[in-house]
């Protein structure tokens, strides 16, 4: 049976944090772990010999920049080595200084999600290992919710056993995946906002894309009129003063990034002159122009 002694517990519970951090370290920033989480780390073997220059919310927030400049079709079709061509050619702009201090915050923000999510599975772990005293059977059901783990591990493997209850729970995998979606769409909606703001300035006028099965607090926030689907109007500094981190759901207002986990509102520019028209639900290029290029109604496809 299993019996786990205070030690044990604990032991179990420092891996589920570290795991934590090893994901942090890798995937977001080495100088987001704590020196002492990193000696364990590499203790364990958890730290990936080759880890990329940039991170996930770098990486996304760079993608976000280059939709905005070339377009998100012609964005998403290229590869992973084009994209890092177009980085580093001459047409790039690079980030400003403003620029590198937004990311670093994406990044931290990242982490600190991902820390919280740690401290979660922890509490779920060492709740239901108290109450392990009352009835074993379910802490063998959580952990073996899946199939890898056998009793013998449960024994003699609490490396192994901690690592497969977060690879095994389903639960906790949902969440990172949640995070990291989040993380993503909201770090690539800054890198546009970073872009248009260098390109056009801080007047110029956007909207947030909002697709017809999005929450009603997203409808609500960015559409004008249901009925023609027609959008709220901001300029880009207007959104970018805005927050809605720590608020109730019913101060939040539009913001540049997502406005709650799994948002997919995108910031889009309104060219100049631009007005909209309710009968093709595009925004349209004032009359007689011919500038027609732009009024493309642009479709995303970010998984
Ligand atoms: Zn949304």
């Amino acid at each position: 049976m299993l019996n786990l002694n205070a030690n044990q517990i604990e032991a179990i519970s420092q891996i589920i944090q570290d795991d934590h951090y090893a994901f942090i370290y890798n995937n977001i920033s080495p100088s987001l772990v704590p020196d002492r989480v990193i000696k364990d780390l590499k203790a364990r073997g958890l730290i990936e010999k080759t880890i990329s220059l940039s991170s996930f919310p770098k990486d996304s927030y760079m993608f976000g920049q280059v939709s905005a400049a070339i377009g998100h079709n012609a964005a998403q079709n290229m590869t992973p080595a084009q994209f890092e061509k177009f980085i580093r050619g001459k047409k790039y702009i690079p980030l400003t200084e403003a620029e590198k201090i937004m990311v670093e915050y994406l990044e931290k923000e990242a982490a600190s999600y991902i820390k919280g999510l740690g401290n979660k599975v922890d509490n779920q772990f060492r709740t239901i290992a108290i109450e392990t005293d009352k009835d074993q059977r379910r802490l063998f059901e959580w952990i073996i919710k899946k199939e890898a783990v056998k009793a013998k591990e449960l024994r003699l493997n609490k490396k192994k056993l901690a690592s497969n209850i977060g690879h095994e729970t389903k639960d906790w995998s949902r969440e990172l995946l949640r995070i990291a979606d989040t993380v993503t769409h909201n770090a690539f909606d800054h890198g546009r906002a970073g872009y248009l703001g260098k390109r056009f300035g801080p007047a110029v006028r956007v909207y947030k894309r909002t697709q017809r099965t999005a929450c009603p607090y997203c409808i609500n926030l960015h559409i004008k009129d249901t009925s023609t689907w027609e959008p709220r109007i901001f300029t880009l500094s207007e959104l970018a003063g805005k927050t809605n981190v720590g608020k109730p759901r019913s101060q939040w207002t539009a913001v540049i990034g997502t406005v709650h986990p799994y948002c997919r509102c995108t910031l889009e520019r309104i060219p100049e002159g631009y007005e909209w028209n309710a009968k093709s639900g595009i925004f349209v290029p004032p009359k007689g122009t011919g500038k027609y290029s732009e009024a493309v109604k642009l479709t995303i496809r970010r998984t």
